[in-house]
């Protein structure tokens, strides 16, 4: 027995009209960075489309220092898939998006963090720092965190972004910008 019998089901339907996408540059030149809360899916959200971009979910949507290595690794293979060294100047835009009532948000409450640490064996202060309690502060925090890690290819630009669980808007908080103050032309 599995709970995922019903998903295999949907799997079935999916698989009778798929069509394989070729192995290449994700098409939306977008790489997303968003929390692992269900009810905030960026495909669904998105509209994304197999091959439209890749998507890194982790609690809150937080750039950690996982996030950034999987990011570097992900440059250098987008580099290799667009021929190399002389490719093109820019690469693809990492799209950091935090969200409203975020479950992460219980961690800023000092008595629920310290039982939260206590049962899984985490440091306090590591789920301190990845709490998001306005999307709008930490999305911010997070964009200046990649643009100033020196992992992160000259090539790719990163921009921020809120989304209201409420209303289902996304909204641009901070522009795409690269790592060196540029901005990203339209
Ligand atoms: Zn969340």
């Amino acid at each position: 027995m599995t709970k995922m019998t019903p998903l295999i089901e949907r799997n079935d339907l999916f698989a009778r009209s798929y069509t394989p996408p070729a192995l290449g540059l994700p098409t939306a030149q977008t790489l997303i960075v968003s929390c692992l809360d269900h009810r905030v899916d960026p495909a669904i959200v998105l509209g994304l489309r197999l091959g439209d971009a890749p998507v890194i979910r982790n609690a809150g949507g937080r750039v950690t220092d996982a996030v950034i290595e999987d990011i570097a690794f992900l440059a250098f293979l987008a580099e290799q898939l667009s021929g190399g060294q002389d490719a093109a100047d820019t690469l693809f835009e990492v799209a950091v998006i935090h969200h409203t009532q975020c479950g992460t948000g219980f961690l800023a409450d000092p008595g629920f963090r310290h039982q939260a640490a206590q049962a899984t064996g985490l440091a306090e202060a590591a789920l301190e720092a990845s709490a998001v309690t306005d999307p709008h502060i930490t999305v911010k925090a997070d964009v200046e965190r990649l643009l100033t890690s020196p992992m992160l290819s000259p090539k790719v630009s990163v921009s921020g972004h809120v989304y209201d669980i409420a209303t289902g808007r996304v909204t641009i908080v901070a522009d795409a910008r690269y790592p060196r103050g540029a901005e990203v032309a339209e």
